[in-house]
């Protein structure tokens, strides 16, 4: 796993990106779809192996799971604003499983659970994993997993919505009046 402030703030690009203005509601919900794959840690402690289609990256971190849980969330939260609901949702949480495949440890995500259990990384893995337990995230290797994402996932985040900005404040210039 990545941090869930990892996540989120993934989430939040894509919120800046989406082709309508995303309100505070979708904003914070696309945030929690991004970090709630991780809610499969639960397993260890009922005894669900890694492995298992259950377990950790398992089916909460598979494109089915991202499209279930965007489209039930969507059509119970933004009936009027599903089309943009939805995808920003459905972004929002596919991203987590996109983020841990190119994390440098752990299993791999299993993108297709259940229609094959296997796992998968991307060829090149850059992002430093996050400690599975809380309090090995203090010391180096909390230090570490800090120091890569801000690199790999907050500073290209902060570029490109930057460059978003940018983009709407020309475009807003050129609008005629
Ligand atoms: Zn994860």
């Amino acid at each position: 796993m990545a941090t869930s402030f990892g996540h989120a703030v993934v989430a939040y690009t894509t919120c800046k990106f989406a082709k309508d203005k995303v309100t505070k509601k979708l904003l914070i919900l696309s945030m929690i779809s991004s970090a709630l794959p991780d809610i499969d840690v639960l397993g260890f402690y009922a005894g669900i192996p890694y492995e298992s289609m259950l377990g950790h990256r398992g089916f909460t971190h598979s494109i089915l799971f991202a499209f279930l849980w965007s489209w039930s969330l969507s059509k119970w939260q933004f009936k009027h604003a599903i089309n943009l609901a939805f995808p920003v949702l459905l972004f929002s949480t596919l991203s987590h499983g996109i983020i841990d495949a190119l994390t440098t440890g752990g299993r791999g995500v299993g993108f297709f659970i259940p229609f094959s259990s296997e796992r998968f990384f991307f060829p090149t893995r850059f992002i430093q994993v996050s400690p599975l337990h809380f309090e090995d995230f203090f010391g180096e290797w909390g230090k570490a997993v800090v120091f890569s994402e801000f690199l790999y996932i907050v500073l290209p985040c902060l570029i490109l919505i930057g460059f978003r900005i940018l983009y709407q404040t020309i475009e807003g210039n050129n609008t005629p009046s």
